[in-house]
């Protein structure tokens, strides 16, 4: 089968691989439909690492998987056939923070594509069926987008984001779209920021009250999450949170670029809510988006097959669009 290996930074080949042929017990086989490719797949490519985690042997990218299921083993009730999205990060289940439910703290997780762990872009992938969900209705790169939704659903979830209450999301690109998605779903009041044009005006086509940061509202609001990793989206986060606010933290940015200003947390009585990944979200972001496919469209439309990936990183060609889905 192919899958596409970076071999080292800048190296990316689709190589022709040994499928797997058995299914061990409690795992399912999935022919892979499509991957989202994402801001850490072109990273990795582009510098060789992220933080600690160093490109030292050869690794298949991918890590927002949809797909069919094609194969079942022992003790596995999923249907042969049905359309799944696929949770990437296998925690260790047994350390504090896996048994306390927290388990996108697991220090021992094994993720797709984070050096060593082999990612998803291949024709087939094996993987546990408990982290393999249904996504009746939709199709491989719809469930796709479950992967990235997830991280605006947990977001949220720790926001506490209730009916009406005010939120602004700082930076319009997947995530923050994604994340301001999951806020209107929970009923929020939702202000979309960036400080590009184009993402300003990509967001409001999709219906999203978008406003280029710029234009510093004349308001606060009761949670601001800051999806740009900035210093000037954590400098607006702080200037528009309201008093007794909730400020999320979910991109990330150089460590001098990432400063709070503790004072203001404490006189102003703020909470802080640091978001890494997510755990438990996969249900709600499938149901989420058979709810809003209609408003997702721009992330499903740009597909490239798997032989052009390749020239597509090294032209830059995903800065062009929204979300490339890389099909096989
Ligand atoms: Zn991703
Ligand atoms: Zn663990």
């Amino acid at each position: 089968m192919k899958a596409a290996v970076l071999r080292a930074k800048g190296d990316l080949v689709i190589e022709e691989v040994r499928a797997p042929e058995s299914i061990p017990q409690g795992y399912v086989r999935v022919k892979v439909g499509a991957v989202g490719l994402c801001g850490s797949d072109v990273h990795y490519y582009t510098h060789g690492r992220i933080g600690d985690f160093v490109l030292k042997a050869p690794m298949v990218l991918g890590h927002e998987v949809g797909g069919t299921i094609d194969g079942v083993g022992d003790g596995v009730e999923l249907p042969v056939g049905a359309v799944v999205a696929l949770e990437p990060g296998l925690p260790c289940g047994l350390c504090h923070p896996c048994r306390r439910g927290d388990y996108n703290l697991c220090a021992e997780v094994k993720f797709f594509a984070t050096p060593p762990v082999d990612g998803a872009l291949a024709e087939y992938v094996l993987h546990p069926a408990a982290y393999t969900f249904l996504a009746e209705g939709l199709d491989s790169k719809q469930a796709a987008l479950a992967e990235p939704l997830s991280v605006g659903v947990y977001a949220v979830r720790r926001a506490g984001i209730a009916l009406g209450m005010t939120v602004a999301v700082v930076g319009a690109g997947p995530v923050g779209v994604l994340t301001a998605l999951a806020a209107e779903g929970q009923g929020g009041d939702v202000q979309l920021f960036d400080v590009r044009r184009d993402r300003v005006d990509q967001a409001a086509e999709m219906g999203f009250n978008a406003h280029l940061i710029e234009t510093r509202p004349h308001r606060d609001y009761d949670v601001v999450i800051e999806c740009s990793g900035s210093a000037g989206g954590l400098g607006f986060a702080q200037d528009h949170l309201a008093r007794g606010g909730t400020l999320v933290l979910v991109g990330l940015g150089e460590e001098g670029d990432m400063q709070l200003n503790g004072l203001k947390i404490s006189t102003r009585g703020w909470s802080v809510q640091g978001i890494f990944r997510y755990a438990n979200t996969f249900p709600a972001a499938i149901h989420l988006i058979r709810r809003y496919r209609q408003r997702l469209e721009p992330f499903t439309q740009h597909g490239i097959s798997v032989d052009q990936l390749s020239q597509y990183l090294a032209e830059k060609s995903y800065l062009r669009v929204l979300k490339t889905m890389v099909t096989f």
